[in-house]
């Protein structure tokens, strides 16, 4: 398991299923991990290829290279 039992939007990644951005949520119960999105309902098992040792909970950003497409999300306020 490597994420809390509390769910959490992970920044950055795009739902495989509706293609939107910061959607999905991220939590582990019963000791498997799960990501779900808050848009379109879709939900999946995690599985890692390698279970990491370390969780870097700090990490905000995707950087495994994976869908480079960069989208700057400019919140125009007013
Ligand atoms: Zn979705």
């Amino acid at each position: 398991m490597a994420y809390s039992e509390k769910k959490r939007f992970i920044a950055g990644v795009v739902c495989p299923k509706c293609s939107k951005m910061d959607k999905l949520l991220v939590f582990s119960k019963n000791d498997v991990d799960y990501r779900e999105c808050s848009a379109c309902g879709f939900s999946d098992q995690v599985r890692f290829s390698a279970v990491p040792r370390e969780i870097k909970t700090r990490v905000s950003r995707p950087s495994e290279g994976e869908g480079q497409q960069v989208d700057v999300i400019t919140l125009l306020d007013d």
